[in-house]
């Protein structure tokens, strides 16, 4: 049986595995499809999809963007997008300047609460254009400011803590609408993290495609969930680790295999798309 992971992070983003040790992985653990899915970035594509065609691994290009509905933050899974998409270019350049401003914000916190961390530090330790609150977790620990990457986010970064910064997002709908407008699938990541279930409905009527039922962190029961609401709305359906490398621990790749049948579904959609694109209808 072939098996695919869709979730995946290098350090384009807050992920610690470069694309060719990614796809090492990928190898390693016998996966015919993989997706690069770094956030507000398709920067690492070009060289994902080179490790991963020495690998024989089919890799589908993607992205994962951060927006919000009625209050609610939630993640887009864009796949297939084109990777020299103008408007996304654009975009997701802009959403990169939103994240090196919030970066500079949270250290200018850090300083008032007598914590001497200088954004530079952080931005030289991420080295990528997507820094994010990870990147300045790890500067923290590396200053010797913490002890671990879980006291940064308890006592300074999670929400609502003193250095915590809310993040400027676009809307869910102007998120899939970008998706769209670059031939890609918008899908909504992780919803039993987010909370997402009250606003799965308003998002399928704008047109999202489909929907993560596996993740690392979605239970047995919760995957079973999201894959009723995906038959009933009928969306795509997806699954990854959301492997982040060592950031967060142990590396999750692995943790997650979805069955190559959904990618062949994923691929029939994409290519319906396109030609949807091509031809204006
Ligand atoms: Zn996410
Ligand atoms: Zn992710």
């Amino acid at each position: 049986m072939k098996f695919a992971d869709l979730h995946l992070h290098t350090h384009f983003s807050d992920g610690t595995f470069s694309p060719e040790e990614l796809a090492g992985h990928g190898q390693r653990l016998g996966f015919a499809a993989m997706a690069l899915t770094d956030h507000d970035s398709v920067e690492g594509c070009a060289r994902m999809a080179d490790a991963c065609g020495a690998a024989g691994i089919e890799l589908i290009t993607g992205t994962e963007l951060t927006a919000e509905h009625s209050d609610i933050e939630l993640h887009l899974l864009g796949y297939f997008v084109d990777t020299q998409n103008e408007k996304l270019l654009a975009d997701l350049a802009r959403f990169q300047t939103v994240r090196q401003d919030r970066i500079r914000e949270m250290a200018a916190r850090l300083k008032g609460l007598n914590v001497p961390l200088e954004a530079e530090t952080v931005f030289a330790l991420a080295n990528c254009k997507s820094p994010g609150r990870p990147h300045v977790a790890r500067a923290l620990v590396k200053a010797g400011l913490c002890k671990s990457l879980d006291e940064a986010f308890e006592r300074y970064l999670k929400k609502n803590r003193p250095a915590w910064v809310p993040k400027a997002k676009m809307s869910a709908l102007e998120g899939i609408e970008l998706i769209h407008q670059a031939g890609g699938l918008a899908v909504m990541a992780h919803p039993g993290l987010n909370r997402t279930d009250d606003v799965i409905l308003a998002l399928v009527e704008a047109g999202l495609d489909g929907i993560e039922c596996f993740h690392t962190k979605h239970s047995t029961a919760m995957s079973g969930r999201y894959l009723e609401l995906a038959g009933k709305f009928h969306l795509l359906v997806t699954g990854g680790s959301d492997c982040h490398g060592f950031s967060k621990g142990k590396p999750l790749i692995g943790t997650v295999k979805l069955p190559y049948e959904h990618v062949e579904k994923l691929k029939q959609a994409a290519a319906a798309r396109h030609s949807s694109l091509v031809t204006g209808h």
